[in-house]
């Protein structure tokens, strides 16, 4: 699997719809300071589901929106792509090219699509998971992540290793799976309810 591209338009600094291409090899990005290199990590960080504005350096998600400059009024709406090729079938899908967007708009509407094709958030996490690409992974290494994980509480490095070896979605399914016993649990409490009240 490789990120083969990403077009990005009207988020953060890039108002313009701007395409980056990732050819075969190492790509390195360069430009002076503030130039817009964080906000690219960024965009693929939100793309894949990032919910934590702080984590984007925002306080609020519209914050992604552009802003405006001294010559450029703002706009209504952000939207990235990825573009990845999957030939490898690294990711388990029929897929061999897969584009996952994500479109935020200024008054709060957001969609996600897997190849054109709206889809859910948890369509998109559950795409990536354990991949080790996702959502909160550790390909993405912001400024500031690695004195964060040397500082992390020994719970948090826990949750980190875990995401690592692949226990993290193990853990999930088990979450989701306890909630549905509660839920059943619920039901029969509530029918013995019933029945208890007709005798
Ligand atoms: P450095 O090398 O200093 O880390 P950088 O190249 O990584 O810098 P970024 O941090 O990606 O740069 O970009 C910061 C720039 O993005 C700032 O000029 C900031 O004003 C701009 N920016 C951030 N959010 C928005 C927004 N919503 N609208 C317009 N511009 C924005």
């Amino acid at each position: 699997m490789q990120l083969k591209s990403i077009e990005i338009i009207g988020f953060k600094s890039f108002a313009d719809k701007t395409r980056i291409n990732f050819p075969a090899g190492m790509t390195g990005i360069v430009g002076p300071n503030g130039s817009g290199k964080s906000n690219i990590a960024e965009s693929i960080r939100w793309v894949l589901g990032e919910q934590s504005a702080k984590n984007l350096r925002g306080s609020r998600m519209p914050d992604v929106i552009f802003s405006g400059s001294t010559d450029r009024r703002s706009l209504n709406m952000a939207s990235v792509t990825l573009t990845l090729d999957n030939t490898d079938q690294f990711i388990k899908t029929p897929y061999s090219e897969l584009k996952i967007s994500r479109k935020l708009f200024r008054n709060g509407d957001s969609s996600y699509y897997i190849n054109e094709n709206q889809c859910r958030l948890k369509d998109i996490t559950d795409l990536f998971m354990d991949t080790g690409i996702g959502q909160g992974s550790l390909s993405i290494i912001s400024q500031g992540n690695v004195e964060n994980i040397f500082n992390s509480k020994p719970i948090e490095r826990r949750s980190i290793i875990e995401n690592v070896a692949g226990v993290y979605k193990y853990k999930q399914h088990k979450l989701t799976a306890q909630k549905e016993i509660d839920q059943t649990v619920d039901n029969l409490n509530r029918v013995d309810d019933i029945i208890h009240e007709i005798k």
